[in-house]
């Protein structure tokens, strides 16, 4: 997704565009660093451009929706984001002059006469992707003993913990001793 520096003025331009799956999905970070999700549906991403002088200032939101494993109970899991998005680009040209030691989100550099925005706006998505991701803030997890997923159905192991078993009785009564 490429905008001609030309086509953007000081009163801003608005940009819609979509990125495809394939385009989110790919780079992920080792499986081991960083839980798998994947996109199954296009980004949907509207910005506002403005330019003054030699920086463009881009500003908006991309929706995007991802799946991936409940942390709770391994169940596939849909997670919608709303991902805001606001980036400065500057001429490639002025970043000797600054140095390479900015990593910084906030600012981006662009060659020749247009700018890139596909790939800053999947940089932002990505990093918008939570660590965990729960079904439902109610999701009960699976069972630590036999691994029954505890939202479907109750395991035999859960009668233990309530207090009418005979077992609480008893350790009760060693704790009075
Ligand atoms: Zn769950
Ligand atoms: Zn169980």
């Amino acid at each position: 997704m490429k905008i001609p520096l030309k086509e953007i003025n000081s009163g801003g331009i608005e940009v819609d565009f979509k990125l495809s799956p394939e385009i989110l999905n790919a780079s992920q970070v080792p499986e081991d660093l960083s839980p798998s999700f994947s996109f199954e549906s296009e980004a949907q991403v509207a910005l506002n451009l403005s330019r003054e002088g030699s920086t463009v200032y881009v500003e908006g939101v991309a929706n995007s929706s991802f799946v991936s494993s409940c942390s709770r109970c391994v169940e596939p899991s849909e997670t919608k984001l709303r991902t805001p998005i606001k980036i400065q680009f500057k001429p490639k040209s002025e970043r000797a002059a600054v140095g390479e030691q900015d990593e910084d989100l906030e600012i981006s550099y662009y060659l020749g006469k247009e700018v890139e925005l596909a790939s800053v706006v999947v940089d932002f998505i990505k990093l918008d992707i939570p660590f965990s991701v729960l079904c439902a803030e109610s999701c009960k997890g699976l069972c630590a003993k036999c691994g029954e997923n505890l939202n479907n159905e109750n395991c035999d192991c859960s009668i233990e913990k309530t207090g009418d078993s005979p077992f609480a009785v008893l350790q009760g009564l060693k704790l009075k001793h």
